[in-house]
């Protein structure tokens, strides 16, 4: 399977329901834009709820024999899709990259990041062991087991259009469960392409399944009784009306919403370090992570060398088209999205802060959604620029005396997704680790996104729902528990067999 041959597959991008290509009847559909050149690329098929019923029910018809295959052979398919995912990583970075606009490089950097989920799931005999105490009582033994929920369904967001929902599947499915996705409509093509891959792996049909669309898709996935878990990932407003809608329907929720992320740099941190990662995590993916940092707190009297060595990193960052060797950063998802980045730029002059470096200079003969690097100075809680999770290129910097007022106003924040801390002094980030009010930290990590056996989650505005997403938490939230209290006869009646015993 060619990109290409995808590409002209997905010109109308459909639904996978079934093991097939679905195309909508629904009569509804959205555009895909070309963020680098503005142009409209693909159209994708907008789900209606009968569409989405019939989804489940191809769901709930493979969940009881994929729920009841053994764990070797589940474990088996996630090792030969880890392969295949290996073997096409530069084709999903390719859709990412057309449909998204981040570079190729970042995009394979992507596939990599959703990759180590799906190896973490190969452990999946491992990781669904549950507790025996032999001799509970006399004769009793007792044993805990974990088993699938069923039918769960995952709602994505444009960001990360293939890791994300790689977060999310290869748990579900691993754990033995059918799992619905409904990306985002933003970018939706590589979805069709992993549900390929899922299904050349041996992924039976109906154990993965993609409904495209909007709200209509999403409100029949919360709604329908058949669904027994949400996983949500996307802005805040949006996954806190997904939490309290599919927990009032009796689900199981998880969902992560929107960042503010602050990296706070205290007077003895390595500036060049510093420097470089304020960079690298603010812009990378033209700020569209919602692990990148926003706000820099500068402590003390390190604000004014920063700011210099960061101007100075700027200048060199190459900007266009992401598929264009040699680019650093590329353009933002849509035109509104652009546009309402740029807003802020304006606003942050007029509520007394300063525009050190302006990203909108020089964008408008740009053909795509293009905004340059910006750096905003002397930006305070109340501002626009601050309040706000800006998604887009955009870092400011706030300026405090003492590391207690950094640590203040990092606390005071409602998001805390991730957060950061450069500086040489053991003592000082060990401090930060203990007090900061933040569900990821790093220390002098810019982007402390755990790895694929830890789990990924904020806290506050940041997540909603008591289980984080991946690894072992992404396990429990994939299964529930059954605890067995047992006594049987003494001898038990056996039979001859001379064969290796097998798995399956
Ligand atoms: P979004 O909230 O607009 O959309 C996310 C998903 O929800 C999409 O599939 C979308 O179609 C759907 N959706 C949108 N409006 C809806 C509605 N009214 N009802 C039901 N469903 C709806 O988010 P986005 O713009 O795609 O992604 C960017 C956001 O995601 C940022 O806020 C970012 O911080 C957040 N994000 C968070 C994490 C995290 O792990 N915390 C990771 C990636 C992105």
């Amino acid at each position: 399977m060619s990109v290409t041959e995808t590409r002209t597959a997905v010109a109308s991008v459909p639904h996978w329901v079934g093991g097939k290509a679905t195309p909508t009847r629904s009569g509804r559909r959205g555009p895909v834009w070309n963020p680098a050149t503005g142009e409209l690329q693909a159209e994708v098929d907008f789900a209606s709820a009968a569409e989405v019923d019939d989804a489940v029910a191809a769901a709930a018809a493979a969940a009881p024999a994929w729920g009841a295959t053994s764990l070797s052979r589940r474990a088996e398919v996630m090792f030969k899709l880890r392969e295949l995912v290996d073997a096409r990583r530069r084709e999903l970075a390719r859709l990412i990259t057309l449909e998204h606009g981040k570079t190729f490089s970042d995009a394979l950097g992507e596939v990599a990041r959703g990759l180590e989920n799906i190896e973490f799931a190969c452990g999946i005999p491992q990781l669904l062991k549950g507790g025996f105490s032999g001799q509970a009582s006399n004769g009793v033994d007792v044993y805990q087991i974990r088993q699938p929920l069923g039918v769960v369904a995952g709602i994505t967001p444009f960001n990360f259009p293939a890791m994300v929902p790689m977060w999310m599947f290869a748990n579900a499915i691993a754990c033995g469960n059918a799992f619905i996705l409904k990306p985002s409509e933003k970018d939706p093509s590589v979805t069709l392409y992993l549900a390929r891959l899922l299904q050349e792996a041996g992924v039976p049909d109906g154990v993965f399944n993609v409904v495209q669309g909007d709200k209509i898709a999403v409100d029949r996935l919360i709604e329908h009784p058949e669904v027994k878990a949400i996983s949500f990932v996307g802005s805040t407003p949006i996954a806190r009306a997904i939490y309290e809608a599919g927990t009032r329907h009796g689900k199981r929720v998880q969902a992560l919403g929107g960042a503010k992320n602050h990296m706070v740099v205290l007077p003895d941190a390595d500036l060049g370090m510093a420097a470089d990662a304020a960079v690298s995590a603010a812009y990378g993916s033209a700020g569209e992570r919602c692990m990148a940092i926003s706000v820099v707190v500068a402590v003390g009297a390190v604000a004014d060398p920063l700011i210099a060595a960061i101007r100075e990193r700027i200048a060199r960052i190459r900007v266009g088209p992401g598929l264009e060797e040699g680019n650093e950063m590329g353009p933002l998802i849509t035109r509104e999205h652009r546009d309402r980045v740029a807003s802020y730029v304006a606003a942050a002059e007029s509520e007394g802060a300063a525009v050190a470096v302006d990203g909108r200079d020089g964008t408008s003969a740009m053909p795509g959604f293009f905004l340059r690097p910006t750096l905003i100075d002397r930006v305070q809680p109340g501002m626009r620029c601050y309040n706000d999770e800006i998604f887009g290129p955009v870092l400011g910097i706030a300026r405090v005396e003492t590391y207690a007022e950094a640590v203040r106003m990092v606390n005071a924040n409602p998001y805390a997704n991730g957060t950061a801390i450069f500086t040489r002094d053991g003592g000082a980030a060990r401090r930060f680790q203990m007090e900061v009010e933040v569900g990821m930290v790093g220390i002098n990590v810019p982007i402390p996104v755990p790895v694929s056996y830890y789990s990924f989650g904020g806290w506050k505005a940041s997540l909603f729902g008591d289980l984080h997403m991946y690894g072992p938490e992404g396990v429990q939230f994939y299964t529930r528990s059954k605890v067995v209290t047992a006594r049987w006869p003494d001898p038990a009646g056996s039979t001859v067999d001379l064969g290796f015993p097998q798995a399956r």
